[in-house]
């Protein structure tokens, strides 16, 4: 047996085992040794039965003296009676609904106990405990005694179907059974950082010796998870370090003037972030920059900044937006403020193609994909702005050196990849995005990028109020929307789920989509204008009320999270969220970033039918802080990093995800890479980290 033994060669493993392993992601040896234990039981004092005391859990070892089975008067609960005997004393036992132990436990069999002590009308006695024969069948195989009892024992994440208890003996089997498990980290970093071999490791992850040996393992499997990726994000920086980009002169005195045609000013920030954008530009390098900033915060100015420069300099620049209504605002809006620099700009969406020339500052044309894929080609559209349709092979630019992305966690690693690879000048590229990333989390993620943070928002923009209404507000809030709508402003309702399910009627509590919009428009508000918006609608659908909404048609939107990100819809005030506890803080964040962006005072209310004391205090956080870094920070304390964008495409392990919030083990990774890169840049030494790295580029590149 090796690691790459397919799971359905493995002895026991028949093929109903076989089929419920793969539904959790276990096809081979390797798989099913790297399911760690979500924790563990420590069952590894032995008490004598003497010391028992009642109301504690113990773990003891005797002999079996009488086993026999009885019903219980309902006659439907098998109830199965014993004694056990140490040289100190003896107890009763007692297991219910287990009829099958009278098959596998016989009197005088040595045996192992682990159990809670209880008193009640049938005495004393140790209640429901897991059992082990000592010495017996599979653990004598596996060359440890013990396997479920008198010692610590692994407790493997829930499922319905496959139990921790067979688990842990088929994974204790197959340890003893694996002959080869070649070490996977150099020799050289095991003996600097001090960890434990592999073969060792997945012994005491399993079946540790002592907790310390536990976390030992833990932190040489997370390490070396983190120093994969890690390697693999350095490696291909090194990489594109080496290749060549179109160097962007930065003009200050255009710059000047564009910054002078703003109908405002600029913050330090944004000032901040378009400097070290331009200064990138002039480099021969490809920029890789990450734009970070807060819904409103102003990116696109700074990006319109940037692709000025970049036409200045005689080249082209595309903007890449996640959904057509967004590359229509984007559209809009940077023609406002480059038709000024006699700047052609042209829209490709995948429907209706649209081209704005100089001598048209507020109108476009439209025109035919062709026309329009030609004035690209040739370089008569400077700045081309588009959905995903702008990465298709078809569109040829004569002469591309800028790439922005917004919103880029959108867009698969892939996706990039493929613009990158498109011209001989490797174009710079600049992503944006309003989803807040913990720190960690974009060094660890986006450590090939470079991170810029916008956190001020523009002057003169308002707080927005947030409150958390509990059951009895709701008739206030309610009125505060008719209010602002009597204002002639908008209002977001938002719920968690779309409608009820079968599966959950009695779950009364969770709103739905299509349930508050006929309560809103029945009975609330029956003369405001009311529309639902959900992830079942097409496409079309959704847009045609996206676009009603923006242009004022629509009072009310009750929706679920599809709402897009980045949408701007100033005259929106009220953004309530129905069930919010369900909701991550940073997601809620991100909602209430759909109000203020404009000069009204906005609101937003968070509804939880929720008792619990933590979920109150969690959304509390969004009354005390309107950063959205602080709230992701804390998020991803409280419920791990396996919400955030982004991180599903590594397919990163879910122990090592864990330890993304491990900002020293995540540096230690980072300090490994690079030492390993800067002696062998093409891992010739390593062939294993080799592999590995090109795992991740396959993974990445072919998906
Ligand atoms: P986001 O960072 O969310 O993409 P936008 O770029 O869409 O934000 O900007 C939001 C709004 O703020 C736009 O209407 C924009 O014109 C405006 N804006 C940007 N920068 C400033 C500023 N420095 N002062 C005032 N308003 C600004
Ligand atoms: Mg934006």
């Amino acid at each position: 047996m090796t690691l790459s033994t397919p799971i359905g060669q493995v002895p026991r493993i028949g093929a109903a085992y076989e089929a419920k392993l793969r539904k959790m992601g276990i096809t081979t040896v390797r798989d099913l040794l790297f399911h760690f234990p979500r924790t563990y039981v420590d069952f590894s004092t032995i008490t004598p039965i003497r010391d028992l005391k009642e109301g504690e859990v113990y773990c003891v070892s005797g002999t079996l003296l009488d086993i026999k089975e009885t019903r219980t008067f309902r006659k439907r609960v098998s109830l199965i009676t014993a004694l056990v005997e140490d040289k100190t004393g003896a107890i009763k036992i007692l297991w219910f609904n287990q009829p099958y132990l009278v098959d596998s436990l016989k009197p005088k069999d040595e045996i192992y106990l682990a159990g809670k002590v209880v008193r009640d009308k049938e005495g004393i006695y140790i209640s429901n405990p897991v059992h082990e024969k000592a010495g017996g069948g599979l653990s004598a195989q596996a060359g440890k005694s013990l396997t479920h009892v008198g010692r610590i024992i692994p407790v493997y994440p829930e499922t319905i179907d496959v139990s921790s208890r067979w688990l842990r003996s088929i994974i204790k089997m197959v340890l003893a059974q694996v002959k080869e498990m070649p070490e996977t980290l150099p020799q050289e970093m095991l003996r600097e950082r001090n960890f434990i071999p592999i073969q060792k490791a997945l012994w005491q992850i399993h079946f540790p010796d002592s907790m310390e040996q536990a976390q030992q393992a833990s932190r040489r499997f997370s390490f070396e998870e983190l120093f994969y990726i890690l390697l693999f994000i350095l490696a291909e920086r090194k990489k594109i370090a080496q290749v060549k980009a179109p160097v962007i002169p930065f003009d200050e005195t255009v710059m000047k003037r564009f910054t002078g045609k703003l109908p405002f000013q600029l913050t330090d920030d944004q000032k901040k972030a378009a400097w070290y954008i331009l200064k990138d530009m002039e480099k021969p390098r490809p920029m890789n920059r990450l734009l970070e900033g807060d819904v409103g915060s102003g990116k696109t100015v700074v990006a319109a900044m940037a692709m000025l420069s970049a036409v200045k300099a005689g080249y082209q620049a595309a903007l890449l937006a996640p959904t057509e209504i967004l590359a229509q605002q984007h559209h809009k809006t940077v023609a406002k403020v480059l038709t000024p620099f006699k700047i052609t700009i042209g829209l490709l969406t995948g429907k209706t193609d649209r081209f704005i020339s100089p001598k048209l500052p507020n109108d476009y044309i439209e025109i035919s994909r062709s026309k329009l894929l030609e004035k690209v080609k040739n370089n008569e559209v400077q700045v081309l702005i588009g959905t995903h349709s702008l990465i298709q092979d078809t569109v040829k630019f004569g002469n591309l050196a800028l790439v922005v992305v917004d919103e880029q966690h959108r867009f698969g690693v892939k996706q990039r990849a493929r613009l990158l690879h498109r011209t001989t000048l490797i174009p710079h590229l600049l992503s944006m995005t309003a989803t807040p990333i913990p720190r960690t989390l974009a060094m660890t993620l986006y450590g090939d990028l470079d991170l810029t943070l916008i956190t001020q928002l523009p002057n003169g923009r308002k707080q927005i109020i947030t409150r958390v209404v509990p059951p009895a507000g709701r008739e206030k809030a309610y009125e505060a929307i008719a209010e602002q709508i009597a204002q002639g402003r908008q209002a977001f309702v938002i719920c968690p789920r779309i409608e009820r399910t079968e599966k959950s009627p009695k779950d009364v509590e969770v709103k739905t989509v299509k349930e508050e919009y006929e309560k809103l428009s029945k009975e609330i508000f029956p003369d405001l204008r009311i529309e639902m918006l959900h992830g079942k609608m097409a496409t079309k659908e959704k847009e045609g009320i996206m676009r009603k909404f923006k242009f004022g048609k629509i009072d009310v939107l009750v929706s679920t999270s599809v709402v897009e990100v980045g949408v701007d819809i100033p005259n929106a005030t009220v953004m309530m969220i129905e069930g919010a506890d369900r909701f991550g803080l940073a997601q809620l964040h991100q909602f209430r970033g759909r109000v203020g962006r404009a000069e009204h005072q906005s609101y937003c209310f968070l509804f939880s039918e929720s008792n619990s004391f933590f979920a109150r205090k969690r959304l509390k956080a969004l009354e005390e802080s309107s950063s959205g870094f602080e709230l992701a920070e804390r998020d991803l304390h409280i419920r791990g990093p396996g919400d955030f964008a982004g991180t599903k495409q590594w397919g990163i392990p879910d122990f090592a995800m864990q330890q993304l919030t491990n900002l020293e083990l995540v540096e230690q990774a980072r300090e490994a890479a690079k030492m390993i890169l800067e002696k062998d840049i093409t891992l010739k030494n390593y062939p294993l980290l080799r592999e590995k790295v090109a795992d991740f580029r396959e993974r990445l590149h072919l998906e």
